[in-house]
């Protein structure tokens, strides 16, 4: 999709800051970050969100998060993060590519808003 921002980060026509890749993966900095580590994890497949994902994504969705554990144990915030799908506009999904955020590094309250 030409007109995605993060199939665009992908390819390398806009600018991020890398933090893992693999060949279905690439994960980078979130340009506003919410916590010390905010990485977003997304399929370099064009998925619009998790409610568009199919049964065939099931290995991508999940390797999302098994990434954003790996991430997680490489910066040594493993005794609390969190992993979050924001799904359709009204939980705040503004960019319509799935991505899995990472959120670590403070004390993370519960229930998020
Ligand atoms: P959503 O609100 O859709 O769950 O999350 C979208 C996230 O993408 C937000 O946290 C926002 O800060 C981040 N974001 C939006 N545009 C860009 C961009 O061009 N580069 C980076 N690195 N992050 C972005
Ligand atoms: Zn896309």
């Amino acid at each position: 999709m030409s007109d995605c921002i993060f199939c665009r980060i992908v390819k390398g026509e806009i600018p991020s800051k890398k933090v893992y890749e693999d060949e279905h993966i690439y994960a980078f900095e979130d340009l506003d970050p919410k916590a010390p580590t905010h990485v977003l994890i997304v399929p370099k497949k064009h998925i619009r969100g998790l409610k568009e994902a199919e049964s065939s994504d099931a290995e991508i969705v999940g390797q999302c998060h098994l990434a954003a554990a790996k991430i997680a144990k490489d910066r040594g915030i493993e005794d609390g993060y969190r992993t979050v799908l924001n799904v359709g506009p009204g939980s705040g999904q503004s960019v319509f590519h799935m991505h899995v955020h990472l959120l670590g590094g403070r004390k993370l309250t519960w229930p998020p808003g």
